[in-house]
């Protein structure tokens, strides 16, 4: 036996951990996600597989006898898996009986194998798209389509690959359980994307290359999300002034989207917590809040108040223009103290956004009578991927890369 193979029937924490960093090393731009999973003993599944909320089920009785490198290899192939969002896709693919289920899967991992190094070490059969008959380069989908099913046995990914959820499964993260919401997954999969693009692309498998260039390219601008957010928390809040004052057409209650766009405009009143902390972008900072305050002006808000804020607070000022906002760097956060500050602005702003790394502790409960939308400005810092923001506020990811103006 050598060193690096795991010696009890119990999987240890130092164990996974040696697993991630070996994973990490071999390829560091899929730290983000290697380091997004959770590892879970899961006693008698006599298997290793990951579900749709980031969470790997280990079997101690399987994983004991793998050495660190192939449960690394496994957490690559297993975070792969959910990358490439294989869970969804299959149920777009459709399956209904367990031997298209298997078939599925075989089809996924041909994707995910057909350029990873070959010498990957596995704890787990390593599908390659010739043991379907198939070329390489080709789509889960295809491999599907085209590839003859295999004999023999077959190794469940899990619910992370297929979609189909195992009755052992915990509950999901909305209903309690850990792992990651799908809005999280979605800011692992940016990070990994960004880091294959600026990591050489000479050592990067071709498909996770190709992947990655259409991810970022296909990515919904932030610019279109929040605008949509903004409008739907000023519609909502402006709907109910409204109402108050004056009833309003039928019509125009209906267009949900909308912002009365000729009617009396009540005021809506809006507040911008920024984050000035050390680690936030400036840049993107600022492009953030230009947009917002465009947005603003456009539906004949008054001006935005802006109120600097790192771990304490260090202006507030109401600005006409992004261009007149005074940022101060600063050393912690605490985002609490920012929506506190704004809820004792004249007047009271009905509406805050929240822009942040999200590195910040938040209040437990929403201030009363204020929607707030936070925006998650992307970091430089690739090791750590933020909390995410409370359930009580929408969140738009803000990122330097995409959603840039055509
Ligand atoms: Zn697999």
């Amino acid at each position: 036996m050598t060193d690096s193979e795991i010696e009890s029937d119990v999987l240890s924490v130092h164990t996974v951990a040696a697993a991630r960093l070996w994973a990490a090393n071999q390829f560091p731009y899929l730290a983000s996600a290697i380091f997004a999973l959770s590892v879970e003993e899961a006693p008698g599944i006599e298997s290793v597989q990951v579900d749709q909320w980031w969470r790997v089920h280990a079997d101690p009785v399987v994983a004991t006898t793998w050495s660190v490198e192939q449960l690394g290899g496994e957490l690559i192939h297993l975070g792969t898996h959910l990358l490439r969002d294989h869970a969804s896709r299959a149920q777009a693919v459709g399956f209904t009986d367990p031997a298209e289920l298997h078939h599925w899967v075989e089809a996924a991992d041909a994707e995910l194998n057909d350029d990873l190094p070959a010498e990957l070490p596995r704890g787990q059969i390593a599908i390659k798209p010739a043991d379907l008959g198939c070329p390489n380069g080709r789509l889960a989908e295809e491999y599907y389509q085209s590839g003859q099913p295999r004999d023999g046995s077959f190794s469940d990914c899990g619910s992370g690959a297929h979609g189909q959820t195992a009755p052992w499964e915990p509950p999901p993260p909305r209903d309690g359980g850990t792992g990651l919401e799908k809005d999280q997954q979605e800011l692992v999969r940016q990070r990994v994307a960004a880091d294959i693009q600026a990591h050489d692309a000479a050592d990067v498998p071709e498909g996770l290359l190709r992947w990655a260039e259409n991810r970022r390219r296909s990515s919904v601008g932030w610019r279109t999300l929040l605008a949509a957010e903004l409008r739907r928390s000023l519609a909502s809040v402006a709907g109910a002034v409204d109402y108050s004052y004056a009833r309003p057409s039928r019509r125009a209650s209906a267009a949900g989207n909308v912002i009365l766009p000729s009617l009396r405009k009540p005021e809506v009143s809006v507040a911008v917590v920024c984050d000035t902390s050390a680690s936030v972008d400036e840049n993107l900072l600022g492009t953030a809040l230009s947009e917002i305050e465009a947005l603003v002006r456009s539906v004949g808000t008054r001006g935005v108040q802006v109120i600097a804020c790192d771990d304490a607070v260090h202006a507030v000022t109401t600005v006409r223009r992004a261009d007149d906002v005074t940022l101060f760097g600063g050393g912690g956060t605490d985002m609490g103290v920012g929506l506190a500050v704004a809820a004792e602005q004249r007047p009271v702003p009905q509406v805050v956004v929240v822009l942040t790394d999200g590195f910040t502790p938040w209040p437990d409960k929403q201030p009363s009578n204020v929607t707030v939308l936070v925006g998650l400005l992307e970091t430089a810092d690739e090791s750590s991927i933020p909390p995410p923001p409370p359930s009580w506020c929408r969140t738009v990811h803000i990122s330097a890369g995409a959603g840039s103006p055509p």
